[in-house]
């Protein structure tokens, strides 16, 4: 399982903060809503949960595969998804 962020779309206002932080370009503005849509890439350092405006985004630990020298893993844990409501998380591309 991977630390990686998730949205809450229902008080996300499209501001853009957490995709300009993200050094690794991890999340992206769809339909003026927060993606994150690059989990492969999340290093994991929660830069977008600090500068969002309405606490509209958290980590998480979301079960994926991927490359495990970026961002923080785990093996088992607690299941994603269930806990966050509205929570948009997709990967493309
Ligand atoms: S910083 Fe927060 S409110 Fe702004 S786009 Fe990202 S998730 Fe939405």
């Amino acid at each position: 399982m991977k630390w990686t962020p998730t949205v809450n779309a229902a008080l996300c206002n499209g501001c853009n903060r957490c995709v300009e932080v993200c050094d690794s370009g991890t999340l992206t503005l769809r339909n003026g809503v927060a993606l994150v849509a690059w989990p492969d890439s999340c290093q994991s350092d929660a830069e977008c949960v600090r500068v969002c405006p309405q606490q509209a985004m958290r980590m998480e630990w979301m079960a994926m595969d991927g490359d495990r020298t970026r961002g923080k893993w785990v093996i088992g844990g607690r299941a994603w998804p269930g806990r966050v409501r509205g929570c948009r998380q997709l990967r493309v591309g």
